[in-house]
């Protein structure tokens, strides 16, 4: 019997709770360790404690340093910072790691099989920007700052480079557009040349892309990439173009991970128009959910929760509405926990 982990679980807004339930129902089958505190965050953080990151959800991450999140509401414009953001910026969640995965075969783009490494905290995303008036236009000039450090380009790419070692993967591209942002993502791809050198050279070929190049080749031939690794704002726009290769984000997790803690969750968000109807599909947070036994050293559960996915997508064909199916959200995880018991 595996040591039990200690772990936060954040529900979260919209059909959080729906899809959590859904994956506490697989974990459960799988009799994986985690001993969850539940906390709040987001919406329901603001009207149960006034805050969307309350402090206790904070001491609670802070002690188990290991969090599975369902998607937090976050106004647009106005209201509250994201909470998401503030999770990145407590913990130091510098790494945000993105694979996409095939499930359904037979889509546009089959087969595919990529993991996007995203710098979290730096770049273009710290907030350094401002206005010049002149005149009587206040916003006459727009201005921001990009940040990156050698030091914050170094822990990433060597998270890549680590993560591209341990999983087996063959090649690692890292994306940047240093013919133009000389200094702002020079200094990252400069970075990612010396590490290869020193210390992975022969462990996985490694190739150099420009962003824009990049974008088309992931769209005219994916399959030619394996592992991509980049700054901020690239990472973000690429790795949402991954998961459309893979039929969009409803099926797409992702892990934030830093020196301090781990946060796994769905892509999608709280999809406030399906709220509280059972049709919403687990598939992002359930594949979240194996990210995070992947991180415990758990690979066999993990495979076990991946497997039985596929299994209960293609050879049971219970689907959720997205999918082109009728299953409702307790149909899909009766089947998938009968694959998984059965496995
Ligand atoms: P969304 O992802 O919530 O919804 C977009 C569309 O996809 C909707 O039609 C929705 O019904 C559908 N959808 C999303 N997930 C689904 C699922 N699991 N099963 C079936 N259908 C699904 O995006 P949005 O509407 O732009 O955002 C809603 C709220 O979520 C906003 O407050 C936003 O700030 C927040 N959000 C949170 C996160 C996060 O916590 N990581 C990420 C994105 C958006």
């Amino acid at each position: 019997m595996p040591q039990p982990i200690p772990a936060t679980l954040i529900p979260g807004d919209g059909i959080g709770p729906e899809i959590m339930e859904a994956t506490l129902a697989a974990l459960q089958a799988l009799g994986a360790p985690f001993q969850w505190e539940t906390q709040i965050a987001g919406l329901e953080g603001v009207k149960t404690a006034g805050d969307p990151l309350p402090a206790d959800t904070l001491k609670s991450i802070r002690r188990t340093r290991l969090a599975l999140k369902g998607p937090l509401e976050t106004p647009s414009g106005g209201g509250y910072r994201s909470s998401n953001v503030r999770l990145r910026e407590e913990f130091q969640l510098y790494a945000n790691l993105r694979p996409a995965r095939t499930i359904i075969p037979g889509g546009r783009f089959d087969k595919i099989d990529l993991v996007v490494v995203r710098e979290n905290l730096e770049g273009l995303y710290i907030g350094h920007e401002h206005y010049i008036k002149i005149d009587d236009d206040p916003h006459a000039v727009a201005m921001a700052t990009g940040v990156n450090t050698r030091q914050g380009s170094r822990r990433l790419l060597e998270f890549a480079f680590e993560h591209a070692v341990a999983t087996g993967r063959k090649k690692v591209a890292i994306v940047h557009k240093a013919n133009i942002m000389k200094a702002l993502t020079g200094i990252f791809l400069e970075t990612g040349l010396e590490l290869y050198e020193r210390k992975y050279k022969g462990k996985f070929a490694l190739e150099t892309v420009i962003i824009d190049a990049c974008a088309m080749k992931l769209v005219l031939n994916p399959w030619q990439f394996d592992v991509l690794v980049t700054t901020n704002l690239f990472g973000d726009i690429l790795s949402d173009l991954v998961a459309g290769l893979v039929g969009g984000l409803g099926m797409t997790p992702g892990g934030n991970i830093g020196t301090d803690a781990a946060i796994f969750e769905a892509v999608h968000g709280s999809a406030p128009d399906i709220a509280g109807k059972g049709i919403a599909n687990p598939i992002a947070l359930l594949l979240a959910a194996a990210m995070m036994l992947d991180h415990v050293h758990l690979p066999h559960m993990a495979t076990r929760l991946r497997t039985a996915i596929d299994q209960t997508v293609n050879l049971d064909q219970v689907r959720t509405g997205d999918l082109g199916g009728t299953a409702k959200t307790a149909d899909f995880t009766r089947a998938l926990v009968k694959r998984i018991s059965n496995g």
